[in-house]
């Protein structure tokens, strides 16, 4: 590590303590970018890097709500703008226990590199609550996301800061949501992205992040003259994400043998065909059940329940080529990138935000595989909710074909930049490096223009 990016850190964790999250993706970033510095020393005199690591803007809020029971609730909100250089804040909630400033900020960093890689106009924020989901009445979803919004209304707009879904948040929470600001604003805006299709959402917008990770996959494999054609791959999660990465890659020939939840994991060694998906998809979407039941219907598949004194996960021990990590941060450890390796898999697309920890990306990097960072290879969500805003804005809807060929070219575009700044700064390959430098550049050169502001 030079000195440059110790100093830094060590700066980033006396001013941000107790955020490890924000801690692990700062170093990342500043590792790669200490070989941008080196040729460009005017983007560290502007203080380029050390400006985007304090957010713009941080907002937090008391979200009191009462349930159908009459008991008064009180949750915590957030909503962090971290940058605007290029474009209104842009960026998912997040529903979650787990939920805390520092994960919402590691979140909003990771989004300003992502969203200036998908090429179209838009800064990075993130937001969301620790309320938790899982399990509650649809009643105590709609109560808590009204409160939500009767507080977040005030600070974004269509041309200010665009919120998304992302874990817990999917089109019921995004629906709730919007109406909401509809009757607080009193206006029709393209204020949030993941709508419904009759009232102003894309096609292909919910399938977008899992599409994209499967399409970023075979664009790396395509530089070895590879397709994922017979390729086993492990999958975690059976959220929106892991779903649509499934349906993408059956119907590109390869086979998936793993999802999971919070509680554990089923391997189906015959493969999760599509009929099998649509199980899950009702399972989790409509009946929001847990993936044990899958092993009640295919009596061939395994459920393995997670056991928390495990000091890795069970799922990334699987022989497969090709593993799609899509439920959440630090999902893989340095025993799990080990694991995988052991087992053959050399290629990793990311649909999840930072799920492998730091040893764990060094052991892929020094192994050379095909390892897509998620900033790079789950961008496709955000690129979608980018077209849907501008669908919103010119009032007119795309056909699927033509949404899904959009995302296609924009995960193309995503891995040539990738490909492109690896080698221009010496690291061939290292899509890390791609990822942190080419999201970088634009970004930096737009604070540039604009002045210290
Ligand atoms: P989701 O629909 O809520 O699904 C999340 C899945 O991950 C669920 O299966 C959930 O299991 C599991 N999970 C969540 N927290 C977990 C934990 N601590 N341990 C084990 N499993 C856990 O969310 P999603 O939209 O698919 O998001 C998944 C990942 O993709 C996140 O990292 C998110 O930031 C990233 N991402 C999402 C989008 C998007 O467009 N949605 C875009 C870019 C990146 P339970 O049901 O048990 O909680």
């Amino acid at each position: 590590m030079s000195s440059y990016v110790s100093d830094l850190l060590a700066e980033v964790k006396a001013k941000n303590p107790a955020e490890p999250e924000f801690h692990q993706a700062v170093e990342e970033v500043a590792e790669s970018l200490s070989l941008v510095f080196e040729k460009h020393p005017e983007y560290r005199a502007a203080k380029v890097l050390e400006r985007i690591i304090e957010p713009e803007r941080v907002i937090t809020f008391r979200v009191p709500w009462v349930d159908e029971q009459g008991e008064v609730n009180i949750n915590r909100g957030f909503r962090i703008e971290m940058n605007s250089a290029i474009g209104p804040y842009k960026g998912g909630l997040r529903f979650h226990p787990s939920v805390n400033l520092g994960i919402l900020k590691f979140l909003a960093f990771e989004q300003v590199f992502k969203n200036s890689l998908t090429t179209l106009p838009m800064g990075g924020g993130k937001g969301g609550s620790d309320f938790d989901p899982k399990g509650k009445s649809d009643l105590k979803i709609m109560r808590f996301c009204q409160a939500f919004m009767g507080e977040l209304f005030r600070h974004i707009g269509p041309n200010t800061d665009v919120p998304a879904g992302d874990i817990g948040v999917g089109g019921r929470e995004i629906g709730y949501l919007f109406g909401q600001y509809k009757k607080l604003r009193n206006e029709f805006t393209g204020v949030l992205t993941g709508k419904g299709l009759n009232w102003g959402g894309s096609l292909i917008r919910p399938e977008a992040t899992g599409y994209g990770a499967v399409y970023f996959a075979a664009e790396m494999l395509g530089t070895k003259n590879e397709t994922l054609e017979g390729k086993v791959c492990l999958v975690s999660g059976s959220g929106n994400v892991a779903q649509y990465t499934v349906e993408k890659i059956l119907s590109l020939g390869g086979k998936v043998v793993t999802l999971s939840d919070s509680n554990g994991y089923i391997y189906d060694e015959e493969g999760i065909n599509t009929e099998k998906l649509h199980f899950v998809m009702e399972l989790k979407n409509v009946r929001r059940g847990r993936m044990k039941e899958y092993v009640a219907k295919y009596k061939n598949a395994v459920y393995t329940e997670i056991n928390p004194k495990d000091d890795f996960n069970q799922l990334w021990n699987h022989k497969a080529q090709c593993a799609f990590p899509s439920a959440t941060q630090n999902e893989i450890n340095g025993k799990d990138a080990q694991n995988l390796l052991k087992n053959g898999v050399y290629v990793v697309s990311e649909g999840a935000n930072m799920p492998t920890t730091i040893d764990g990306v060094k052991l892929f990097l020094d192994k050379k595989i095909l390892y897509g960072p998620g900033k790079a290879a789950n961008a496709g969500g955000v690129a979608v909710s980018g077209l849907e805003m501008t669908q919103n804005s010119m009032r007119l809807p795309w056909t699927r074909e033509e949404v899904d060929e959009r995302l296609r070219m924009i995960m193309k575009d995503i891995h040539t930049t990738c490909m492109t700044m690896a080698d221009r700064f010496g690291t061939p390959g290292n899509y890390v490096n791609g990822a942190n430098i080419g999201g970088f550049l634009k970004v930096a050169d737009a604070m540039m223009d604009q002045g210290v502001v």
